[in-house]
């Protein structure tokens, strides 16, 4: 099974790629958490790609397309979902010709739709752990569990869910992602989500129509 989430900074992607992850067996593509390990670990990747994350722009497309060139052809057919990739049109046409060059397709296509105002607030309340890489709001950070360490979250705010970074966000978000959302529109398996709803019943509608 082979997915694709897509919507705007703040619209639940991430959150529903884990819980579908620990439901099935299938691998978490998140190009944002690609780079922050890269940054983390000081790559030149992650270097490269700090001085625009850090602005709130995008990465250039070529080396987003290589690195998801790269892991997408290492799972060797292993089920996955992409988690902010594509962003732009080029992008998407990138991936089109590597799904195909590996006799791939896409199951599904979720756009999760959520107002620009309830963005602001989700994405300036985020807490991100270090470690697991959940996503939390701030006043839920004492009831996680980290998925990956006894000792627990560690949970801090992203640079780039700084107020000034996020109206940036949002608004290349309009400009550059926005339409991309037009060319998936067509594929039979599109489904447009309201990412407003409580995560537990977004995971509902998603599980619904994947079975
Ligand atoms: P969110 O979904 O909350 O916006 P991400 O973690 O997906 O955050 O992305 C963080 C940043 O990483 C983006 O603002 C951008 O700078 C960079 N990035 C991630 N994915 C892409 C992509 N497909 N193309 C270009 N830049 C990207």
């Amino acid at each position: 099974m082979n997915l694709l989430f897509m919507g705007p900074p703040g619209s639940g992607k991430g959150t529903q790629s884990k819980l579908l992850c620990d439901r099935y067996s299938i691998v978490h593509l998140s190009t944002g958490d690609m780079f922050r390990e890269a940054i983390t670990n000081k790559t030149e990747v992650g270097m490269r790609a700090k001085s625009y994350m850090d602005k709130g722009e995008l990465v250039p497309d070529q080396v987003v397309i290589d690195l998801i060139r790269a892991k997408v052809t290492s799972l060797s057919g292993k089920g996955f979902i992409l988690d902010g990739f594509p962003r732009t049109v080029p992008q998407a046409i990138a991936l089109e010709d590597l799904l195909s060059g590996l006799g791939l397709k896409l199951d599904g296509v979720f756009f999760f739709d959520v107002q620009k105002e309830i963005l602001v607030n989700r994405l300036s309340a985020r807490r991100t752990c270090r470690k697991c890489n959940q996503v939390v709001s701030a006043d839920d950070v004492s009831k996680a569990k980290c998925a990956v360490n006894s000792d627990g979250c560690d949970f801090y705010q992203r640079d780039d869910d700084k107020p000034e970074v996020i109206a940036k966000r949002i608004q290349v978000y309009q400009d550059q992602t926005s339409p991309m959302i037009e060319y998936y529109k067509s594929n039979p398996n599109f489904l447009k989500i309201d990412g407003t709803q409580p995560a537990d019943q977004v995971f509902q509608v998603i599980l619904n129509k994947i079975s």
